[in-house]
Parts: C-alpha cells; structure tokens; sequence
C-alpha cells in the first residue's frame, strides 16, 4: 500500500555532499530521508582518488575553484576548513596521508570513509533509501514544503535538499536531475562542460603523436593566463595527465593550449653551451625528455642532426616548438572521462551562506549540481563537504 512519511529534511543524492548535509542535520535533531536511484551510496567516493579517496586539500581557498561568482564559496569554504574533515575522519580511526600538494588520500581504502559516512548517518538516526528512482517533486498544495513522488509512497518534507551530483561518469549513476528540477522550479541553471577530462589531438597530431601513447613527461601547459606544471600523459587519443586535467576545466572550444616541454630550462642558453657538440638531437633531448618522446619531437618538430650543424634561426625554431608548442584540441574526451562538471545551478540563485534556494524558501542545492567547481586535488570533494554542511546546519 503506498504511505505517505514526512521528514523535516529529504535530500535527494546520497553522495558526499548529500551525506554531510544529511548528518549535520540529524545532529541538529532533524528527522532527515536520503533517496538516492543507484543500489549503493557515494558511488564517486569510492572510486576517487583511484580508489584511495583524495578527499580534501590543505590548501582549500577560493581560488582553487571556478564559478561564475567565486565570491560565493567564501562563506562555506571558511565553516568548514578542511580539519573538520580530518577530525571526522579521525573519530571513525580512518587513516589518512598528505601524497603532495596538501593533497590527503586515505591510507588504506576509500571504503573506509565510505563506511565512517554510513556509520555516522546511522547514529545520528539518518534514513536512508537506495534503488529509489523519484518520480515527481513539487511544493505541497496543503501547507509548506514539498511532496517527493516515487513508485514506494509519497514523501513530504520541509526542507527539499537537491545533491544529485553533475553530469561526469554516467557509468556511475551521474543524471541530469537536479538541474532539471532547478529550471522547474524557476532557477537559472549556468551551461554545463565536462571538466578535469583528457584533451584530444586534431587528426594530424594524433598522426604524429600516435605512438607514445602511455608516455609521460613533466610539462607546463598554459591557456590564456593560467597554467599548470605537473605531469602530462600521452595518449591514443590525445593528452591527459593532471597538467592536461587541470587545464581542461579553464580551456574553451577553439582556444589554443601551450605546452613547455622543459619547465625551468632555458633550452638556448643549453644550445649555446653545447652547440660545438656533434650528438645528435634526438640524443641530447633524450637526456631531458624520455627517449620515444625526444625522437618524435627531433623527427617531426625540426630536422634531427648533429647539435653543431644547427643555424641560429633552427634553434629559434628547436627552442620555440620545446618550450611553446601550440596546439588547438579537437574537443575534449567529454562526461565519460571528465572527472567533474563545470557549470550548473546559478550561485546568483541560492545564498551562499546555507545553499538555500532565494526565490524558493526550503529548497537548497549543495555539491557539484551547483556552479562550483574546484581544480585536482581533493578540492571537489571539500565542496561537497562544505557546501553540505552550509546546507545542514540551516535546513
Ligand atoms: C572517477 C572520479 C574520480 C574522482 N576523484 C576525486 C578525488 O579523488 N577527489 C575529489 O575531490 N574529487 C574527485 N572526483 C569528483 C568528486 O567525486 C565529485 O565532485 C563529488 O563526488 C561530488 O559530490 P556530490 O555529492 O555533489 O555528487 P555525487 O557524488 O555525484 O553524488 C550524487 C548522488 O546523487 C545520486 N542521484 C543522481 N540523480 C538522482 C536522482 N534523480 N534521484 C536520487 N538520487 C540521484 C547519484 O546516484 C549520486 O549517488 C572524482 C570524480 C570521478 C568521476
């Protein structure tokens, strides 16, 4: 028989930002539903990280993320510093490390903080439901709030949380759901683009470049006026790698990307000092850039010889194609690959102190469904976190 329940908080999504949103509530002594459609909860933060979870950054600021309006993350991200994350942690004997970069992983499994989530949700007397595809939502005709429809009963709650994640991965259970439900409800939604995603090459430099797939270097990679210095990875398709990553959250269709072969090398003042040598250049590059990449980029970049037979004007040209190669990419490898997705529910729509929708009162989005998306390096999981908990202690 189908029953109607009421909540004082529904959330629907059952990933980090959902959960955080849903245990700081029931802490509060809210009587709080999470629905989640997939079999299983925090599906990404089980696979983050590579299966280790990079669940937070020491270095959390705003500039670490884009937006339209970067001056919204201010409020959520200073409540929630990235300490309350590791204490949470702690509390459930999760074992973490700093790899790099202030980036902390999990020491043993992503599963275990999937675990903590689920313990902590138990005590704090969390319902959670999973394999529960919604089918309508809309504010009660009768009184405050909103009616959840699904195939199992109806559900009305007083705060509606939407944490329904972006559009990366729909392997992993990502819809469009949340910022369907925000045009609905009448909130501008910014447009979407996968981001953190591989780069792919024009057909003739996929020709040239083909053969080194799985080839990394340590690169700079530059678009417009930002640029990432980390390692770059070829492959059959084009260029991937956190350098490559990063940038592809800044780079628009039709814009051209930079890559410095050798970061922090002053490749002409090099030549001047071995230009007598008769080595090759595929040979001397070797010593600077694996040896596969050296001899593609001797063979197709400039004509390869003796480093004594180059002209003053070839090695403008060497020393142009190493450290300013240009490349337009012919798109990127879209949401299958992306690791999160730019652009969503408009900041300028919720308040930025407790995610709740203006013009909507009860309604909140957190997570990635919002326009709020941050670099590699544990920066999008912190956003759900923080924006969860902005979100749980109002709702
Ligand atoms: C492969 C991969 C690796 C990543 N690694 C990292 C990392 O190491 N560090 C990092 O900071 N970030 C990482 N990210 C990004 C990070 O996982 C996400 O930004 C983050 O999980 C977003 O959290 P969220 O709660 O907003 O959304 P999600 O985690 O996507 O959760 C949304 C939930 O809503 C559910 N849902 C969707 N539609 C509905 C519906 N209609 N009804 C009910 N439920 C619904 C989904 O099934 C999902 O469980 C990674 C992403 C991917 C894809």
């Amino acid at each position: 028989m189908r029953e109607t329940c009421t909540y004082d908080v529904l959330i629907i999504g059952a990933g980090a930002a959902g959960l955080m949103c849903a245990i700081i509530a029931a802490k509060r002594g809210r009587k709080v539903l999470v629905l989640e459609r997939a079999d299983r909860i925090a599906r990404k933060v089980r696979v983050a990280g590579g299966g280790k979870c990079n669940f937070t950054n020491l270095h959390v600021s705003p500039e670490r993320f884009i937006s339209a309006n970067l001056k919204f993350v201010h409020s959520a991200l200073a409540r929630f510093p990235p300490n309350e994350i590791c204490a949470f942690l702690k509390k459930h004997h999760v074992s973490y490390l700093e790899k790099k970069d202030g980036q902390l992983f999990c020491c043993h499994s992503a599963l275990d903080l999937v675990h903590a989530l689920e313990e902590e949700c138990a005590s704090a007397g969390v319902v959670i439901q999973t394999d529960i595809p919604i089918e309508d939502v809309h504010q009660n005709p009768s009184g405050p709030g909103f009616v959840v429809r699904a195939k199992e009963g109806h559900r009305e709650c007083l705060s509606l949380v939407v944490a329904s994640g972006g559009l990366s991965f729909p392997a992993l259970g990502a819809t469009d759901y949340g910022y369907r439900l925000a045009e609905r409800f009448g909130l501008k939604v910014t447009p979407r683009r996968p981001g953190l995603v591989p780069l792919l090459f024009q057909p003739h430099e996929r020709e040239i470049f083909s053969g080194l797939s799985g080839v990394s270097f340590v690169g700079e990679v530059r678009c417009g006026d930002v640029s990432f210095s980390e390692s770059i990875l070829f492959t059959h398709k084009g260029l991937s790698g956190p350098a490559i990553l990063q940038i592809s959250s800044y780079w628009r269709d039709g814009q051209t990307v930079v890559i410095d072969f050798l970061p922090g090398i002053d490749f002409r003042a090099v030549m001047r000092k071995n230009g007598s040598r008769r080595v090759e250049m595929k040979t001397f590059l070797g010593g600077y850039l694996p040896g596969r990449l050296a001899q593609v980029l001797s063979f197709h970049g400039f004509v390869n010889k003796p480093l004594c037979q180059y002209s003053e004007k070839e090695i403008n040209a060497i020393v142009q194609r190493l450290k300013a190669f240009t490349f337009v990419p012919a798109g990127t490898e879209g949401y299958r690959k992306a690791e999160v997705t730019l652009g969503g529910v408009d900041t300028a729509e919720l308040s930025s102190r407790t995610m709740e929708s203006v013009k909507v009162p009860g309604l909140y989005f957190v997570g990635e469904v919002v326009d709020v998306t941050g670099q590699l390096g544990g920066f999008n999981l912190h956003w759900a976190w923080a924006s969860g908990h902005a979100a749980g202690l109002k709702v």
